[in-house]
């Protein structure tokens, strides 16, 4: 879900954000990413504590909030600014047995409603853009006890020239989009140590996000068929999708997996 806003909360009850929300709701997930890369970032940490506290930033309809919770065995507070993502998480932690473990907590990333060093792990799949990847890195780093640790993904350009019909599209959708080094000094200066990083495949662009959303988007032209702004924001969709299919090595989502340096 692309969106342009600086911290999502400055949309709310903008009408642009009623159609996003009724194009997007209800899909497996809100951005790229499966299971198998949850879990293949969380493998990366050694020395996590048992039963760790977690903390899930943006966590949309909860795909990587349930893995979490089934991998680590632990609770998970799952934070989003949209009642619709929260309400989908509570139902999919019911139906997987799992809703004594999962937390959900309507707040905006840039002011959480947590005392400092409450969590051992923080997580945010495809969500600290909407702070900026320093910014939210800064902001969250209280959050943690000593030594815990971070995981992100985050859109990256793949390569140093980009092809002119990606880079003006993201020019215009995502310009801060920046590649992995760049990232990886963002993190060594928000005082982290990185521990490893890898590029998504493919498929986790696809299986649980881009197909299922393309599929729908007929539905949706039928639905708004008379209202211009609706049919431009399922085209805006339709387009995001075609350049993925066009130029899939240019860019990626990165998972960032990182430990705080700090130390009181
Ligand atoms: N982590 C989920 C996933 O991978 O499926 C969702 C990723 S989606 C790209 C970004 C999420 O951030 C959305 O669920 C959106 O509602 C949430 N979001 C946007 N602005 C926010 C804010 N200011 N505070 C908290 N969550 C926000």
């Amino acid at each position: 879900m692309l969106t342009r806003s600086k911290h999502g909360a400055n949309f709310m009850g903008d009408r642009t954000f009623d159609i996003l929300l009724d194009i997007h709701h209800g899909l497996p997930r809100q951005g790229p990413g499966d299971d198998m890369c949850t879990r293949r970032a969380l493998a990366m940490f050694d020395g996590l504590p048992a039963a760790p506290d977690v903390l899930d930033v943006g966590c949309g309809p909860g795909m990587q909030t349930l893995a979490l919770a089934e991998a680590l065995g632990s609770e998970v507070t799952a934070v989003d600014i949209f009642d619709v993502f929260l309400d989908e998480l509570r139902d999919r932690a019911q139906e997987r047995g799992l809703d004594a473990m999962v937390h959900p907590v309507k707040a905006s990333m840039d002011a959480m409603p947590f005392a400092d060093a409450s969590f051992d792990l923080i997580w945010a799949e495809g969500s600290a853009y909407v702070m900026g990847v320093g910014e939210a890195l800064q902001a969250w780093r209280p959050l943690l006890r000593d030594g815990g640790c971070i995981a992100f993904t985050e859109m990256v350009w793949l390569v140093d020239e980009p092809p002119a019909e990606a880079a003006s599209f993201f020019g215009q959708e995502y310009p801060a989009m920046t590649d992995v080094p760049t990232n990886l000094q963002l993190i060594r200066d928000a005082g982290y140590e990185v521990v490893g990083h890898f590029t998504l495949p493919d498929s986790a662009w696809w299986d649980n996000y881009y197909a299922p959303l393309e599929a729908r988007l007929p539905e949706m032209r039928r639905k708004y068929a008379d209202d211009p702004q609706g049919l431009d924001m399922i085209a805006a969709s339709q387009r995001e999708i075609d350049v993925r299919r066009q130029f899939p090595d240019a860019y990626g989502y990165e998972f960032f997996v990182a430990k705080s340096t700090y130390m009181t």
